[in-house]
């Protein structure tokens, strides 16, 4: 089946910004300097004050900035860390890496961010770290969070992967945490072409650490004052990063009003149960979720009308073979399992020409009506 309404067009948002970008990345290509140079110090510098941070530290991509976050709060064996079961896997891979225990708790319903409701009675002597996932761009209830870290004395680390430019209570994704990771995958709000990932924070020392554990631990060349790992940001993605972020807020607000008619659209289908945000929530929709009950014959029908769609995601993290230990979890975490069974992400990217949204809603329609 031929895809004439892909789910994201990436060359076309590479298209818009083509000569900067090229410039930036070129410019950086003849300097000879390709490893932590200027081009990521200056990148790291207007991250940080895009998130409204006092530190930035470039690493290699988003799956290292967790484990790094967790590695500089020397978080290890015998320590649980708390995380949303519907999570993206990567969150809970950081988190075995180094050896700790994610434990998992299941989201809000409505809003498929982790359920602060559910978190204090997951809560042991073990806990250490509470870790939230702004998924699908939608930022979690920092208020509530940062309420039960303090009562508990627990850290708390965000998953900023999927929410660059979303605000909570009018405060941004990635401010809220004593560390906050995140990924710049292509495919995020703010993309690489390639592998990145950053680290946000207001102390000073745990950027320092950070900085040093994602360089072998140290701190002077060929001196190692941790065990670290090799995570660099590269300075040609840190170019091309630099000249993309001004466009974010743009970008993040192209995504927000094919939302908001995407929601206008389908509001009055039934059987689909549209992505609600809290009131004090600014999405920024990396990703667009419907729940659907029949979703892979809809997303069987959208295909053969050239819409693809994607699943965000096919399998529950405490179904993969990779977890074995959670196969206990199977029919005790009822809203991620329904989230992972009806969950469809609709075609949404800046950029996104009208016949694309219209085709989609046109096609949702028909379906619809036959279901
Ligand atoms: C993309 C993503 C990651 C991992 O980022 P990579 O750069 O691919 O390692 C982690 N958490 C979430 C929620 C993500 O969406």
């Amino acid at each position: 089946m031929t895809i004439s309404y892909p789910y994201l067009d990436l060359k076309s948002l590479y298209l818009r910004v083509k000569p900067e970008v090229d410039e930036a990345m070129m410019k950086t290509m003849n300097s000879g300097y390709y490893v932590l140079g200027k081009e990521v110090e200056q990148f790291e510098e207007a991250f940080a004050a895009y998130i409204g941070v006092k530190f930035c530290v470039g690493v290699g991509n988003g799956l290292d900035a967790i484990r790094l976050s967790l590695m500089a709060l020397d978080i290890g064996p015998g320590d649980e860390v708390i995380i949303p079961a519907n999570t993206y896997i990567a969150t809970a891979l950081a988190i075995s890496e180094v050896g700790a225990t994610p434990v998992l708790v299941e989201p809000n319903p409505l809003t498929y961010n982790i359920d602060p409701q559910k978190i204090e009675e997951k809560i042991t002597k073990k806990t250490k770290v509470i870790l939230p996932v702004h998924l699908y761009g939608q930022p979690a209830d920092m208020t509530a969070i940062l309420k039960i870290a303090k009562k508990y004395h627990l850290q708390v680390i965000e998953d900023n992967a999927q929410a660059h430019g979303a605000e909570w209570r009018g405060k941004k994704t990635g401010s809220f945490g004593v560390l906050s990771a995140t990924s710049f995958y292509p495919g995020k709000n703010l993309g690489a072409f390639g592998d990145g990932g950053a680290v946000t924070t207001n102390s000073l020392a745990l950027a320092k650490k950070v900085r040093y554990l994602a360089n072998y631990g140290q701190k002077i060349k060929y001196i190692n004052l941790y065990k670290g790992i090799n995570s660099r940001l590269d300075e040609v993605q840190a170019a091309a990063l630099k000249v993309k972020l001004p466009y974010l807020n743009e970008w993040n607000q192209e995504r927000r009003e094919i939302a908001l008619q995407y929601g206008e659209a389908l509001r009055e289908l039934p059987d689909i149960q549209l992505p609600v945000a809290d009131k004090y929530a600014t999405p920024v929709w990396h990703i667009y979720p419907i729940l659907i009950k029949k979703r892979d014959l809809v997303r069987e029908e959208l295909a053969k009308d050239g819409v693809q769609t994607l699943i965000h995601y096919p399998l529950p993290m405490h179904f993969q073979k990779a977890y074995p230990e959670w196969a206990k979890y199977k029919n005790h975490l009822p809203i991620t399992e329904k989230i992972h069974r009806e969950e469809l992400s609709l075609p949404l990217f800046p950029g996104m020409k009208k016949a694309h949204f219209e085709q989609v809603i046109k096609s949702l329609r028909k379906i619809s009506a036959t279901l």
